[in-house]
């Protein structure tokens, strides 16, 4: 194989609109799905709703370890409202720089993790083997992948990548979260007339002073410091003239490994005692201590690409991880790709040719590693 390969995958890549909202991956599923099966991977194919197409690709295996899964997400996030200098959808290139929507987030590491896997195609049979998980629907609230949980078909893994942006520096995990709306019921009544009626927006104000000081008592993580929460919805009332019966708050709580959600969250229905509380999300943190022993060998692996040696740490955003260790339960788990993390959902998007290339060498290794003898 020769190194352009990685780059000029990704330019195919990224000429699928899989732009989400609304999504459309199944096109750039089955083109990824044709090329597994066509160097030896047996495919399986999920959709959760129409074209919302997720893929598990599987090679090798035996009864000793588990397989090693290398995964992706196949959207990406809208344009923007700023205008493109370069085309999105085309792979434009400039020096070392891959211009796209989805270049660094994560058509590269996408691209990446399927070359290295055709690297290793024949050569994985009666080894632990490699099980390839690429997803529909991540941007958003990894939807694709928590449905994908629900079904049989992850089957088992040892440990897990995350082919995520983070520039090929290995980090050993992610806060968690728990976003949810606090709904706020009142009595409505004409505004000349407020005694008549119960405030609805009174009552969320009330709780979003309780919600400012919330206290988490939990200590400093090592690593990824504090929990922290942010109130990023507010909405009530139909008219300046009336008394509002209905009012709502949307919150994102952003946790760190120790914290126990159903705690919180008991605490926060005490605390907002008069809201009604929908959770549509509630993912745990992702973490994996550095001295486990596999992540210190990812540490080895990684480090000749990088200025310094790795150190422990974490990545700012969630990943499909917190969905697919529902599945993997325990498996160590680094998030490890050669986009810029600083490049995610940005306009003019890219990433380094010189990046992707390192990447596939970086994935082969690890698969190399894991499914040795
Ligand atoms: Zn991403």
């Amino acid at each position: 194989m020769n190194s352009q390969d990685a780059v000029s995958l990704t330019k195919s890549l990224l000429r699928f609109d899989t732009v989400n909202p609304p999504g459309r991956e199944r096109d750039c599923a089955r083109f990824a799905g044709a090329m597994l099966e066509e160097w030896g991977y047996s495919v399986e194919y999920f959709e959760y709703q129409e074209g919302r197409t997720s893929l598990v690709a599987r090679a090798g295996g035996n009864d000793r370890k588990a397989p090693l899964c290398l995964t992706g997400h196949l959207d990406v996030v809208p344009l923007g409202s700023r205008a493109w200098t370069k085309d999105p959808f085309n792979g434009e290139t400039d020096g070392d720089k891959l211009y796209g929507r989805g270049a660094s987030d994560m058509k590269a590491g996408v691209a990446a993790i399927l070359l290295a896997a055709r690297s290793y195609s024949k050569s994985l049979r009666n080894t632990p083997g490699i099980v390839i998980v690429l997803t529909a629907a991540e941007e958003g609230g990894c939807v694709g992948s928590a449905q994908l949980a629900k079904t049989q078909l992850l089957g088992k893994a040892g440990a897990m990548v995350v082919g995520e942006p983070t520039s090929n520096y290995p980090l050993v995990g992610h806060k968690g979260s728990i976003k949810f709306h606090a709904r706020f019921r009142g009595v409505s009544a004409h505004g000349s007339m407020p005694e008549l009626g119960v405030n609805a927006i009174y009552k969320a104000a009330k709780a979003l002073a309780r919600l400012e000081s919330f206290d988490f008592r939990t200590p400093h993580h090592p690593v990824m410091g504090k929990p922290t929460l942010n109130v990023g919805t507010i909405e009530g009332g139909n008219t300046v003239n009336a008394v509002p019966d209905y009012a709502s708050i949307g919150v994102d709580i952003r946790t760190v490994p120790g914290m126990d959600h159903e705690e919180v969250l008991e605490r926060l229905r005490r605390e907002l005692s008069e809201a009604e509380l929908d959770v549509f999300s509630n993912l745990k943190p992702v973490w994996t201590a550095p001295e486990q022993e596999w992540i210190g060998r990812v540490f080895e692996i990684c480090k000749p690409y990088l200025a310094e040696p790795p150190a422990a740490r974490t990545a700012p955003y969630m990943t499909d991880a917190a969905n697919l260790l529902k599945v993997y339960s325990g498996a160590p788990t680094v998030v490890l790709g050669p986009g810029e993390a600083a490049m995610a959902h940005q306009t003019d998007e890219y990433a380094s040719q010189e990046r992707i290339r390192q990447s596939v060498a970086i994935y082969e290794s690890l698969i190399r590693d894991w499914c040795r003898p």
